[in-house]
């Protein structure tokens, strides 16, 4: 199947091949026709399903459809569990309406930076991509209404009401018109997102794409086993030995992600943190670095192994593991993204092995376990 047997015009096509999407993703398939007849959706699918596209494509096409342009009142609300997923997702939206012969103003909007620049680049937006508090914020201090809502987007719900948006979300629905569209998207069907479900969504297309797990066979998976004084070292060797461009290593605390930029820069390794005790500026200037790659190193807990894309990175390092094996998943699956093959490597002390264990037989995969007791890792 093309992009343009779904139902896209030719300024849209013309930003998707620029994106080289040769070919809709499974989620694309179903969910653009769906939501430009005007359906409400509900769609299991994780990052990396490429739903992001799969909403912001037919949302543009529908807002250019409309025949009375009606810029300056917000017709589109996508609720995002993160800053970052704020950012990106407005991005998407930019990038792929690149080429509309009506330009559509988008925003991103989120906590932990000062509202005023918010509450004036709201002017003439159209489409509005917010983080739950400081949408109502916002709301509150008249900086934009929810009034002419056209579409409601809950991109990770079931990650916003992990962090305890749930208030936050019930009150914008509250505000939002009775007569909407609303596309909800979320990795598990869990109780509360069923609830929501019932609560919002009116005679919704559900579209399911299979579990992250499947996908883990495109990802390298390797572990060394490794006394924890010879961590460091060890990565530090392998940065250099498999001359890493590009690696993501995680750690479980944001006392050892400072600890362990300050050790790598004192081997001459360029790297940056990122975690919840950095500025938001710093967060964000970090992760477009890396992702841009210029930075070759960046340190994260796993305040970002969810929902993140960063496109075809090649190695994510578990330097210390996550406790849950759900979140192994979630960090290695930063790798091996769309199609491409990626690397995951964790570095396993004694006291580890028995946890790594439990992580293999969730995830239903053997990793194999590198000795490393003899290797000389002097100088490093
Ligand atoms: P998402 O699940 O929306 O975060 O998207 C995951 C990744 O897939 C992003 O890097 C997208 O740029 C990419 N992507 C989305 N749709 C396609 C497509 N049809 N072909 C190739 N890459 C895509």
């Amino acid at each position: 199947m093309s992009f343009v047997s779904l139902g896209l015009s030719e300024p849209l096509l013309k930003a998707v091949a620029e994106q080289k999407y040769t070919n809709p993703y499974p989620i694309q398939e179903e969910a653009i026709p769906a939501i430009l007849k005007g359906h409400d959706l509900l769609g299991i699918a994780k990052t990396g399903s490429g739903k992001t596209a799969g909403f912001v494509l037919p949302i543009l096409e529908r807002l250019q459809r409309r025949k009375t342009a009606d810029n300056g009142r917000v017709s589109v609300l996508v609720l995002v569990p993160t800053r970052e997923l704020a950012v990106q997702v407005a991005e998407v939206f930019q990038a792929l309406g690149a080429y509309l012969p009506r330009k559509v103003k988008t925003l991103a909007v989120f906590g932990g930076v000062s509202i005023n620049p918010q509450m004036i680049a709201l002017r003439g937006v159209e489409i509005v991509v917010a983080t739950p508090g400081r949408l109502l914020d916002l709301v509150a201090s008249n900086a934009l209404s929810l009034f002419n809502l056209d579409v409601l987007v809950l991109d990770e719900a079931d990650k916003m009401l992990e962090l305890g948006f749930a208030d936050e979300m019930n009150q914008i629905f509250e505000m939002v018109p009775k007569k909407r569209q609303t596309l909800l998207f979320s990795a598990t069907l869990k109780d509360s997102i069923q609830d929501i479900r019932e609560h919002l969504l009116h005679n919704p297309i559900k579209i399911e794409i299979a579990d992250e797990l499947q996908n883990l066979d495109l990802i390298k998976q390797v572990a060394y086993r490794i006394d924890p004084e010879r961590k460091g070292p060890l990565l530090r060797y392998l940065i250099r030995e498999k001359k890493m461009r590009q690696v993501l290593v995680f750690v479980s605390s944001t006392r050892t992600a400072d600890n362990l930029v300050v050790k790598l820069r004192k081997n001459g390794i360029q790297v940056e943190a990122i975690h919840g005790d950095k500025s938001q500026g710093a967060r964000t200037e970090t992760l477009r670095k890396f992702k841009a790659g210029t930075l070759p190193v960046m340190v994260a807990t796993d305040l970002i192994s969810r929902g993140i894309d960063i496109e075809r990175l090649p190695y994510v390092v578990n330097y210390e593991l996550p406790r849950s094996p759900k979140d192994y998943v979630h960090r290695i699956g930063r790798t091996g993204r769309a199609e491409a093959e990626g690397e995951a490597i964790s570095l396993i002390t004694p006291d580890d092995e028995h946890h790594f264990r439990i992580i293999q037989k969730k995830m239903r995969k053997r990793v194999e376990l590198i000795e490393t007791e003899d290797w000389s890792l002097s100088g490093y």
